[in-house]
């Protein structure tokens, strides 16, 4: 047994998610991307005397949305605290975020083991918060210069109860979250630019073992990747650290996503006691149970629930999966079937012939012009045996692509792509084949009847794939058999 397999992983997450609002946490000051640093900032988000924060209903709006898609409690007296901290990019001096009373509590989000079977990581609290300002070390040389446009930009924080076993659990998880906050439109869930950032707890035990064992808090991971490799990493140097006779400290780490490893920003004997106290400047928002209600009307279908759907419609968890990654072809599938019983026939064309042709052309579903109505035309048709499904994806689907507005059946029709299952001309073209191989017909009637392939073959060349595969099957062997 090698060290590591000693020990058991125990890691929590806190996930900050920026709210895709047109405006900030407490002011009307814009939250647009991209714009010229510090255009976005009025003298509230600065905090200057005598400007009041006011708290912007979309916020509420998007964290109840995210509660109730995770099943938890919501609070019905919401009060925000003010979070005391010094730092240039954070030009109030404190915070206003959610302290002793978190808009949400409780609550789970559900992931997918290889088994098949699902683990439920608990959540602890989903609470509302600003954002600060940005600092950007990377532009000039000497100085360190500040955006304060992210200055106020609501959050939303989602902190799990430490459930998490491993990177790779931490990754399902993560990819979870995004997944529910794109699909409720509440985030833009991009890793990479920030919107969506994580903050891993990572500690070690002996298996078995009924404490935890001291954490380190891993910050600085653009992608969910790097949050599994971060959290791999930090096990693998726990576990070695302890194992030479060392004790883990409460740091808070920073990962090197060039190098793969971590390393120490600051130790928890330098932590800020931020003397939280009540934001005296905003009212308690007051969510009802009527409210919840009403936004609970407008939740769209949750990627868990649709996956859950499709499996029972008989689909593979793999095919379950690709169409419930992202809402949108989520949505695009929901139409298709709803237009014909043929699930399965649905789902491949969506996630192969559609998918392929979407990467091939770097385009995004919302691009795709060929309408849901038009694919479940297309499997209905394949369906009647009018066509074969070669000339389906060959033939009939480019036609589609090519931005004609003609049904399938029309389009077959005028190239005259309808599969010949009239007897006689098939008739002809067994006769042909047969003639063609004499020394297989004797083998075949000796028993080799796996050469029945080579004569279908034969026919669909002779007809340009145009033979029924069903009446061609039956003919062949009843004029072998003869
Ligand atoms: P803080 O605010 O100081 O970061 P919290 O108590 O809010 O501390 O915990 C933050 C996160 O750390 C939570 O996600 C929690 O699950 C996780 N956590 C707490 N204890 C441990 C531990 N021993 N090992 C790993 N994660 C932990
Ligand atoms: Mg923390």
């Amino acid at each position: 047994m090698s060290i590591y397999d000693k020990y058991e992983a125990v890691i929590g997450l806190e996930v900050h998610a920026q709210l895709a609002t047109k405006s900030k946490a407490y002011s009307s000051d814009s939250t647009e991307y991209g714009v010229l640093p510090n255009t976005n900032v009025s003298p509230i988000t600065l905090g200057h005397p005598g400007t009041l924060p006011k708290s912007n209903k979309k916020v509420i709006e998007y964290a109840v949305r995210l509660g109730l898609a995770c099943k938890s409690n919501i609070r019905e007296v919401n009060e925000y605290a003010r979070k005391n901290y010094f730092y240039a990019d954070l030009p109030k001096g404190y915070q206003i975020t959610q302290d002793k009373t978190p808009i949400c509590s409780g609550g789970y989000v559900l992931i997918k083991q290889a088994d098949g079977s699902e683990k439920k990581i608990n959540i602890t609290r989903i609470h509302m918060e600003e954002d600060a300002g940005k600092s950007i070390h990377d532009i000039d040389p000497f100085d360190t210069l500040i955006d304060l446009n992210r200055a106020g930009v609501p959050l939303v924080e989602i902190v799990s109860e430490p459930d998490i076993r491993s990177g790779e659990e931490a990754y399902k998880y993560l990819t979870e979250i995004r997944k529910l906050v794109r699909y409720l439109e509440i985030c833009d869930g991009n890793m990479e630019e920030g919107s969506l950032r994580c903050d891993a707890n990572v500690s070690v035990r002996l298996k078995g073992a009924k404490e935890f064992g001291k954490r380190t808090e891993v910050k600085n991971m653009n992608s969910i990747r790097n949050v599994q490799r971060a959290i791999e990493y930090e096990i693998k140097r726990q576990i070695e650290s302890i194992e030479k006779g060392e004790i883990i400290t409460q740091d808070t780490r920073s990962f090197d996503a060039v190098a793969g490893t971590t390393f120490v920003l600051r130790s928890k004997e330098m932590a800020n006691d931020y003397r939280y106290f009540p934001e005296p400047d905003l009212q308690p928002v007051i969510v009802s149970q009527e409210y919840i209600a009403k936004v609970k009307s407008t939740l769209p279908p949750l990627p868990n629930e649709l996956y859950k759907k499709y499996v029972a419609l008989g689909l593979s968890d793999y095919d379950a999966g690709v169409l419930t990654d992202s809402k949108e072809l989520a949505l695009y599938f929901e139409d298709i079937i709803a237009k014909t019983k043929n699930t399965k026939a649905a789902a491949n064309w969506l996630t192969v012939q559609i998918k392929s042709y979407l990467n091939d052309n770097a385009f995004h579903i919302s691009e795709f012009k060929i309408t849901p109505e038009r694919i479940a035309q297309l499997v209905d048709f394949i369906d009647t045996g009018k066509v074969s499904h070669t000339i389906a994806i060959q033939k009939i689907f480019p036609a589609m692509l090519d931005g004609t507005d003609k049904s399938p059946s029309q389009i077959a029709e005028e190239n005259g792509w309808i599969q010949e299952s009239n007897s006689d001309a098939l008739t002809e073209y067994v006769k042909q084949a047969i003639a063609k191989y004499p020394d297989k017909v004797v083998e075949y009637k000796n028993g080799k009847t796996n050469l029945l392939g080579l004569f279908m073959g034969e026919v669909m060349k002779l007809s340009k794939g145009k033979a029924d595969p069903k009446v061609t099957n039956e003919l062949v062997k009843k004029m072998l058999e003869n």
